[in-house]
């Protein structure tokens, strides 16, 4: 028999009433001929909460309890689902990570998976085709035997990795959206559904913002070649369409040069003006931040008004910008800035396509037309496939609708 993984995120099992439709694209597949292994999410907003009560609890929680109680969610759904497959007259039962075992690392909230052992979830189908309900998001560390959580929107990981681990067939990421878009179509109306997309694009679209599929799954996807589909919960269990396909590059015919814009608010800014302009000084600003493990993305140097000394711009993660202003003033004598400035309130806007590597002058035609809508530019990236730019969070839906229209993205 062809094995298939499914998943399906928070939304797609919000209620027991949606977790009977999920049932209901399950025995699809079943009758179709394949062995499947499902992948669940927490209900939607489940795994929110669970976060605040363990901050509630203590600002300084110790991360593997964080994990204990914010696996728990998965737990209750995997558990719901196999009941409802039961009610429909099929073989399930629910596996959660410490049971299959999905094998991490200790990095507690942010685990990576190491292994996995199909053995007892490939007996099941063999057996008598038994569906294996597995809770998404959660693995567990042998060594200690905790258990650990893979990352905020980890169930698609979870999901990638089982798939290869099982060599199916495919992975189909079931969620509220139809497929991967243009762009996020909560903010762009116009967004257009794309049929393919490549594992590149795929990857950059996610690292930088579009949090439909989490960037570990996207790598897993394109290292194992698992082709993968994100389509909708809501189609008709009886008659859905397939969504969008993660695939290599040259499974694709027609390609623009931009594929996507994303977004990511989850930046912040810090500038140290009048810093020495004199050799060493970009080391004795980027070495600390690099040992207090503080990811560095976009960096400009400028020359200050006193024309003698350099303002450095550079970008961090929102989550990480407290702790790097602390860094920054703790080695203040080394570095030598008059000032530190910061903020918080500001987007990176990026456009993405493989089609970047052989056309000259696409990011040239976005600084034009975010000029002309007035929107200031802080900083700016650039890479093969990719442009980003930071600007005041206030603009981003200007921007990414204004780059969205600029290279032929909108939706008739
Ligand atoms: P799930 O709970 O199923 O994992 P998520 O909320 O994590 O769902 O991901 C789906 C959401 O991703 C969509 O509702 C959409 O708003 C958002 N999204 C952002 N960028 C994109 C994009 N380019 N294409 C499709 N969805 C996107
Ligand atoms: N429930 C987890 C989260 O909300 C994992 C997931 O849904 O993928 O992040
Ligand atoms: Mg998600």
């Amino acid at each position: 028999m062809p094995r298939l993984v499914m998943k399906f995120g928070g939304t797609s099992v919000a209620t027991v009433e949606r977790i009977r439709n999920v049932a209901r694209h399950v025995k699809r597949e079943v009758e179709a001929g394949y062995d499947v292994a499902v992948v669940v999410s927490a209900m939607s907003g489940k795994t929110n909460e669970l976060v605040g009560w363990v901050k509630e609890a203590s600002a300084l929680y110790d991360s593997k309890e964080y994990d204990t109680v914010v696996a728990s969610g998965e737990q209750v759904t995997s558990g719901l689902l196999a009941v409802a497959l039961q009610e429909m007259g099929l073989k399930a039962r629910s596996w959660q990570g410490w049971q299959i075992p999905i094998m991490t690392s200790d990095a507690h909230g942010s685990a990576r998976i190491a292994a996995i052992d199909g053995t007892g979830i490939l007996q099941g189908f063999s057996k008598d085709r038994e569906i294996a309900v597995v809770s998404g998001f959660q693995g567990v560390h042998q060594p200690t035997g905790r258990i650990t959580t893979l990352g905020r929107g980890g169930s698609d990981t979870s999901a990638v990795a089982l798939a290869a681990a099982i060599q199916a067939e495919r992975c189909d990421i079931y969620t509220d959206v139809d497929g991967v878009y243009t762009t996020d179509p909560r903010i762009v109306s116009k967004a257009r559904r794309l049929d393919k997309v490549s594992y590149e694009e795929m990857l950059e679209m996610a690292s930088l913002g579009a949090k439909v599929l989490q960037v570990r799954s996207v790598e897993l996807a394109m290292m194992h070649r698992v082709p993968t589909y994100v389509r909708s919960s809501f189609d008709d269990p009886a008659d859905p369409k397939l969504g969008t396909l993660i695939c290599d590059e040259e499974d694709i015919m027609e390609q623009q040069v931009v594929t996507g814009i994303a977004y990511s608010r989850d930046e912040a800014q810090i500038t140290l003006r009048n810093v020495a302009d004199k050799p060493g000084i970009a080391a004795s600003i980027f070495v600390p931040l690099a040992e207090a493990n503080v990811n560095v993305d976009m960096i400009i140097q400028v020359v200050s008004d006193d024309t003698t000394t350099t303002d450095i711009t550079f970008t961090v993660p929102a989550a990480d910008y407290e702790r790097a202003c602390s860094v920054l003033n703790q080695h203040k004598d080394d570095i030598q800035f008059r000032d530190l400035q910061g903020a918080t309130d500001v987007v990176k806007v990026s456009a993405i396509g493989v089609g970047m590597r052989s056309h000259a002058g696409v990011a040239a035609k976005a600084f034009k037309a975010l000029a002309d809508k007035g929107i200031n530019i802080r900083a700016i990236t650039t890479s093969e496939i990719k442009f980003s730019v930071l600007i005041d969070s206030a603009y981003t839906e200007l921007a990414v609708r204004t780059l969205h229209s600029l290279y032929g993205l909108d939706q008739a």
